[in-house]
């Protein structure tokens, strides 16, 4: 495959990261904030240029070369997403492309959802994890109470771990249970949320929309896998390596009606899909399984470091685990750990890490339900962070002791 990175550890690493120019351009800074959004390797910025100086034009309109090239390339990368993620029946499902993972999740809410439900229906919605995961279904709720149709929203049980209650799952879901909405990995915990497990309780019937906003691009999608039946999957382009303001919603179309457009649809985001069939060919080449596996054991470096500092309190980590003991597999963390200090606030804590050149979020991380005072530190990683990046992090925050 085109730009393939040979060999393997760190020789595989550095040569990926020094694809990234904004890194190298600033030796001095350490970028931890991916979860937010991405650096972009040379191969988006290069695909971008070559396309706006050499094909620029609208999709869907006018007959000459530059609008039929400009025509294909949206569709390839519709095609794109689908073989990314391992769609199993590319020709019966859909991608729309967004302007993110908050515009994709109100599009299946607004356009879908609000089309299916009636009087009594009710649907199970994440309460406590991204804000984007939750509005957009109290807004169905009220387009259809509006109309006369009063369907129930149900939070998702949850664990103090980060991951849902899956036991507890199951005694809320009910006959009139039509939806599920869930994230793949939680943006604050960095926790796998376990979808198989949603399946399992609430059956092969009920469409399962997931936010994947997190794990496009860090985790291996295989939507041919069972363990991933799933109906929607919606995520963000800026987050897996490509442009702001591109994102994509995929429908598998096999539950209830398809997703198709609804109304006449404008001109699209044509440079951002370009990004985005760019970034997901250098992923792809990079290996995701890779990346997975390097910015894992990252994640692992840092928590398992991090709770043997007594000052800090890891989120999502059960108090009642050893301080020096590694967390259990199912608990394991990808890309994100988030934690806050005893005694300094987390938007000091997040200055005085800044101050070292390390770039975090410290607030309170748009999660929905949360106590916008209390903050946290937020860590999170991609492909071109280094084991040395996150051992030079931990000697600050141990000198905060
Ligand atoms: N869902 C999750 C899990 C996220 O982490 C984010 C962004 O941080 C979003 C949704 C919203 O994404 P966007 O701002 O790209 O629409």
């Amino acid at each position: 495959m085109p730009g393939e990175i040979p060999g393997d550890g760190e020789a595989w690493q550095a040569l990926a990261r020094a694809q990234f120019p904004i890194l190298t351009a600033h030796p001095e800074l350490v970028y931890l904030d991916s979860a937010a959004t991405s650096q972009k390797p040379q191969a988006v910025l290069d695909a971008v240029q070559t396309y706006l100086t050499t094909t620029n034009a609208n999709a869907g309109r006018g007959t000459y070369p530059w609008a039929n090239r400009t025509t294909e390339l949206v569709e390839q990368a519709r095609e794109r997403v689908k073989s990314f993620l391992g769609d199993p029946a590319p020709g019966r499902s859909t991608v729309l492309f967004t302007g993110g993972t908050t515009e994709g999740l109100r599009t299946v809410a607004r356009d879908w959802l609000t089309g299916h439900l009636t009087d009594g229906d009710e649907i199970l919605v994440p309460f406590a994890d991204h804000q984007a995961n939750l509005e957009p279904w109290l807004e169905a709720q009220r387009l259809l109470s509006e109309r006369g149709t009063e369907v129930r929203v149900r939070p998702l049980p949850r664990q103090a771990s980060g991951d849902y209650d899956h036991r507890a799952l199951a005694e809320a879901v009910g006959p009139r249970t039509r939806f599920v909405a869930a994230t793949h990995v939680h943006h604050v915990y960095g926790g796998d949320m376990n979808v198989h497990r949603i399946r399992a309780a609430v059956g092969a019937e009920v469409p399962i929309c997931l936010d994947a906003a997190q794990s496009v691009g860090h985790l291996p999608i295989r939507l041919d896998d069972p363990a991933l039946d799933v109906d929607f999957v919606v995520f963000s382009g800026h987050k897996t390596l490509a442009l702001p303001g591109t994102g994509a919603v995929w429908a598998r179309n096999t539950r209830g009606p398809a997703l198709r457009p609804v109304g006449w649809q404008g001109t699209p985001n044509t440079v951002g899909v370009v990004s985005l069939l760019a970034a997901f060919d250098w992923l792809d080449a990079v290996g995701v399984d890779r990346i997975a596996a390097h910015v894992s054991g990252l994640t692992s470096r840092l928590t398992d470091r991090l709770r043997r500092l007594d000052a800090y309190e890891v989120l999502g980590c059960p108090a009642s685990l050893a301080a020096g003991s590694a967390l259990p597999a199912a608990q394991r963390r990808h890309s994100i750990v988030t934690f806050r200090h005893r005694d300094i606030p987390s938007d000091d804590l997040g200055f005085i890490l800044f101050s070292h050149g390390f770039m975090v979020r410290a607030d309170s991380l748009c999660q929905a339900g949360a106590d916008e005072k209390e903050g946290s530190v937020r860590v999170s990683l991609h492909v071109y962070n280094t084991g040395a990046e996150i051992d030079r992090l931990l000697d600050v925050l141990a000198s905060l002791e």
